[in-house]
């Protein structure tokens, strides 16, 4: 079903959403995939604004978890400059890191939402768990050849949900 790969949200930018934007909706914590959504594969240590981000989430007391397919010593050395915590080897499109940071933050599903710049596996995840979720742009084109071809499976499913949904990213959270 298509309605399988469906964001609740399309936001252009991570750090366009604000501590605010979260607590009004009820949300407790963060959920975040780390590659193209948080870090670019070329820019390892963040923009500046990322950084401002994580921040302001900090002084809001709003916890940001990294939630990511990749192994436990790549995550850590990725996360430990920005100091949050992870989970990886999450199996994105399943649920089991999902379900596995919902346990280690003592959250509900409705507490959390989940950010990430893949339909075909951060957003199937979310949706598998039935969180609500937020596809961002990613930050840059990966020369990646597993995701180029799963670039070419997202497009697909983008044509299908564009057909019945307003596929269009948005400056905020509204
Ligand atoms: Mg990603």
């Amino acid at each position: 079903m298509i309605e399988d790969y469906k964001p609740t949200w399309l936001i252009e930018r991570i750090y366009h959403i604000k501590p605010a934007d979260f607590q009004s909706r009820g949300f407790k914590a963060v959920l975040v995939d780390l590659d193209n959504t948080l870090i670019a594969w070329d820019n390892p240590n963040g923009t500046k604004e990322l950084r401002d981000w994580l921040k302001e989430m900090a002084e809001a007391e709003m916890p940001v978890l990294v939630v990511s397919n990749n192994n436990a010593k790549r995550v850590k050395k990725a996360v430990e400059p920005f100091g949050i915590l992870f989970i990886s080897r999450a199996m994105k499109p399943f649920s089991l890191g999902i379900k596995r940071a919902l346990k280690q933050l003592c959250l509900n599903k409705n507490e959390v939402v989940f950010i990430g710049d893949q339909l075909m596996t951060d957003i199937r995840a979310a949706n598998r768990v039935g969180i609500k979720s937020i596809l961002v742009r990613p930050l840059v084109e990966s020369d990646a050849w597993s995701t180029k071809i799963n670039r070419a499976r997202e497009k697909r499913v983008w044509r299908k949900l564009a057909s019945s949904y307003d596929m269009r990213f948005q400056d905020k959270l509204i």
